[in-house]
């Protein structure tokens, strides 16, 4: 923990230097997906981004419990408190039952995860695993009298929790400025009647006959309301006070306003330390979004399956694109974008193989002539890389300074470089924090890029040139492919119809 973090914190809209509350521990919350559809760009910038800030405080020793939700109810059409449950209408629609929607876009959501080596966070609990918790959280804020409850439905109290605490403190917007707006948002919602106050957010809404999520409450029959979950599900595993809690900046009004107004209310405290928020996705300069037409999904990515696409793009080509820029800035996606992206993480990656290849090789002049300039200058260019994300998570600036340390790296392998101007810790340093800041700080690996390519072509290639040298006779070329082959796992069968091949059994 020699690293001195430092992080735009959302709630002072300071940069602040990295404290944890508890030493080496680190609670980390981020909202998780509403899983009613396939996974898209919006869903990974979020996850890539965390994945970094866990990945980063556990590559510098802490101890970290990362909670990421996966919300399966409450979450209704246009983040309002009226209309259908994203997840109950797609279940109406597809004819299913509503956790078989959940299911299968959780298990969507997960396999498009893993592809783009984003690691599995420590907990991921489930909105409806926890009713119970999100009942009694409701009851404390009744109890503390900052909630009505109103035909059935549980509503937040915005006005008596604004005498206490400022409501709006995290998006900066002010009581009078909703309240001015009072007239339009009432003709836009129905069933706003319950609410003394169209700011008012619901806890818990009763069912209506036909809605098809419901649970017993001691106030009817319904629903949770969408903010409860985070609160009660962060607060049961992180406490009621926790470092850092994420999501994108598209949740921070109302989602997470709502989320610390119900913690304070209920527990008294600020649930989290750190706020932070990553920036939103554009396509070709415009918004995303269904009705644009531009709304792709990952796998059509990984696949190039959609007209907007030239070609496919690997998901390490997506995770990369995104950690070139900051977290904090918006980012375009165009296909000359990526095909710039994925050159560039090519030559980091060929920089892991030198790299490795170095570190193997025995270096008996090393350090025999020791320049000490040369030295300082290296040692300042391995802190740089540090620098970069040091400074609120900017990996923009940290991969720039890796392609520094590859121009090193790739000089040291020409020869350019000796090896024996550079001292043996600060060689060592250099390969070792280009191998190590890749694998477990970026998530860039080879075996991640071998994952993602199709080597299929390459075999068929391969047999090609077996069937020429069988016809030629060549026989030290046909045993030279059928060795490797086999070492591919997979083996030449020659039969009347010529050759095929087929996987070593
Ligand atoms: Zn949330």
């Amino acid at each position: 923990m020699d690293q001195k973090i430092s992080l735009y914190n959302s709630l002072s809209r300071e940069k602040e230097a990295f404290e944890p509350i508890s030493g080496q521990f680190v609670g980390m919350y981020v909202c998780g997906p509403t899983v009613y559809g396939e996974p898209h760009l919006g869903h990974a910038r979020s996850a890539i981004t965390f994945d970094l800030v866990f990945r980063y405080l556990k590559y510098c020793g802490y101890k970290v419990r990362y909670v990421r939700n996966i919300t399966d109810v409450g979450h209704l059409e246009n983040d309002a408190d009226e209309g259908d449950d994203k997840i109950a209408k797609r279940a109406r629609i597809e004819q299913l039952e509503p956790m078989e929607v959940a299911q299968e876009y959780t298990l969507a959501y997960h396999l498009a995860m893993d592809k783009l080596n984003v690691l599995r966070p420590s907990i991921e609990p489930r909105a409806t695993g926890h009713i119970i918790e999100q009942i009694e959280m409701i009851q404390k804020i009744i109890d503390a009298g900052l909630a009505y409850v109103s035909n059935g439905s549980v509503y937040f109290d915005v006005l008596k929790y604004n005498e206490k605490e400022p409501y709006g403190e995290l998006s900066g917007r002010v009581l009078d400025d909703l309240m001015a707006h009072a007239g339009e948002e009432r003709r836009t919602l129905e069933g706003s009647e319950e609410k003394k106050n169209h700011f008012d957010f619901a806890l818990w809404k009763k069912a209506s006959p036909e809605h098809i999520m419901r649970w017993n409450s001691p106030w009817s029959e319904g629903f949770p309301g969408w903010h409860i979950e985070c609160s009660a599900m962060s607060s049961k595993y992180l406490g009621e006070q926790f470092d850092i809690h994420g999501g994108g900046m598209d949740l921070l009004f109302p989602h997470h306003e709502c989320e610390i107004a119900q913690s304070k209310a209920s527990n008294h405290t600020h649930p989290a330390k750190y706020w932070m928020h990553n920036n939103m996705i554009t396509i070709n300069g415009q918004k995303m979004g269904k009705s644009l037409g531009n709304a792709i999904n990952l796998n059509q990515f990984f696949a190039g399956d959609h007209p907007l696409l030239h070609r496919a793009y690997s998901p390490l080509t997506i995770r990369f694109f995104m950690l070139q820029a900051h977290y904090r800035s918006t980012l375009d996606f165009s296909n000359e974008a990526l095909d710039a992206a994925e050159k560039g993480l090519k030559k980091l990656i060929n920089g892991l193989r030198t790299a490795e290849l170095l570190l193997a090789e025995e270096h008996s002049d090393l350090g025999t002539a020791i320049d000490e300039e040369l030295n300082a200058e290296l040692s300042k260019e391995i802190d740089l890389v540090f620098e970069g994300i040091n400074n609120d998570f900017n990996s923009a600036k940290s991969i720039a300074e890796l392609y520094n340390l590859l121009k090193r790296i790739n000089s040291i392998k020409a020869g350019h470089l000796k090896t024996a101007n550079i001292r043996r810790d600060i060689f060592e340093k250099l390969l070792n924090t280009y191998v190590s800041f890749n694998h477990e700080v970026l998530g860039i690996s080879e075996a991640k890029m071998l994952e993602s390519m199709n080597i299929l072509p390459l075999v068929d290639r391969l047999m090609e040139n077996y069937r020429e040298a069988r016809a030629e006779k060549n026989f030290v070329m046909v045993d030279k492919i059928r060795a490797q082959m086999k070492e591919a796992g997979l083996v030449v069968m020659d039969g009347k119809n010529g050759s095929e091949w087929a996987y070593s059994e």
